[in-house]
């Protein structure tokens, strides 16, 4: 028997995508020749979206399944909630907005029928705007160097997982976590491969600036301490040089009698302390907010509905 493949979808505010991603899912999910199923998650949007999914779930009975949240929960947090919808033995990941060519499914197939458990993808040639990809680079690069894992491209959410990694992750219960960096984690065979990316087919990204900042300290909170520990070196080298300051004045009053002038040397350095300071204070906050959140203990995501699953009434 030939092994399931669940396809999950995170929605958005898609209305406009929507129509044109199943006409092209399907045939390439039909060609594969195994049991398939697409769970799409609709993530709290305001637009048509859920009618959409809804239509799409009542023309393809047990093929199709929707996932409604009760409120928007992050796209993360969205695949997490459609994770546990599924039931294939191998899980693609997949944008709703047309940018990861569902051509490509066949090749993440094949990687992990070779027996690979985590499928990552590079974007070969990446269709965003060059601020867009200026700011994925530096993400790519210091992810890279704080967390010591060795992946490429950690934005790119066309991914493949076997069922194995997928158990693990729903299990994990990180309430801010980054999908692509927990599975490598967890994988004991990943593999990369390319792939084509598309421009975003209609409407505009979902991810305002400051979502994508708060997304990136998700990243770097959530699977390395090393910024937080960067501060300890940080102001143990201040001291030291303030010390030796301290020192090189009180032999210069010796020496040479009290000094007025360089005031504003002193201010200047004081603002850069203060400046390192505040900036430390803050990066506790981002982990102990993400500690707060995680105490508390409220529900990752809400599901109101499974559109077509079990939890239908
Ligand atoms: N998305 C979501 N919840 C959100 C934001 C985005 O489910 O809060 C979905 C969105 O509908 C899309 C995918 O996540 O299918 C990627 O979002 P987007 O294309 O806006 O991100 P970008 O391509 O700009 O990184
Ligand atoms: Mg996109």
């Amino acid at each position: 028997m030939p092994r399931k493949v669940s396809v999950v979808v995170p929605v958005y505010n898609e209305e406009a995508n929507l129509p044109r991603l199943l006409p092209r899912l399907v045939p390439v999910l039909e060609g594969l020749g195994r049991p398939w199923e697409v769970v799409f998650v609709d993530d709290g949007s305001r637009d048509r979206s859920l009618e959409l999914l809804k239509a799409a779930v009542a023309e393809r009975p047990g093929r199709v399944k929707a996932v409604e949240l009760l409120r928007n929960a992050g796209q993360h947090m969205a695949i997490m909630a459609a994770f546990g919808e599924t039931d294939g033995e191998y899980v693609i990941t997949l944008d709703a907005d047309l940018q990861n060519p569902p051509e490509e499914i066949p090749k993440l197939v094949g990687k992990l029928d070779e027996g690979f458990d985590v499928v990552g993808t590079i974007r070969s040639k990446r269709r965003d705007s060059l601020f867009r990809r200026a700011a994925s680079r530096i993400v790519n690069r210091t992810t890279g160097l704080l967390t010591g894992m060795r992946l490429n491209d950690y934005g790119c959410m066309l991914r493949g997982y076997h069922r194995d990694v997928v158990d693990v992750m729903t299990a994990s219960d990180e309430v801010s976590t980054f999908i692509p960096a927990l599975a490598q984690l967890y994988a004991r065979r990943p593999v990369e491969i390319d792939v084509a990316h598309e421009e975003r087919a209609e409407g505009e990204s979902k991810y305002s600036l400051l979502r994508l900042v708060r997304l990136n300290f998700d990243l770097m909170t959530g699977f390395s301490l090393v910024p937080l520990q960067l501060f300890g070196p940080l102001g143990f080298v201040t001291a030291l040089f303030g010390v030796g300051f301290g020192i090189y004045l009180l032999v210069r009053r010796l020496v040479v009698g009290s000094e007025v002038e360089g005031v504003f040397t002193l201010f200047a350095l004081a603002f850069m302390v203060m400046g390192v300071i505040m900036a430390g204070v803050g990066m506790v906050g981002e982990y102990v907010g993400r500690i707060y959140q995680q105490v508390r203990g409220r529900p990752r995501f809400l599901v109101r509905l499974v559109h077509g699953g079990r939890r239908e009434p």
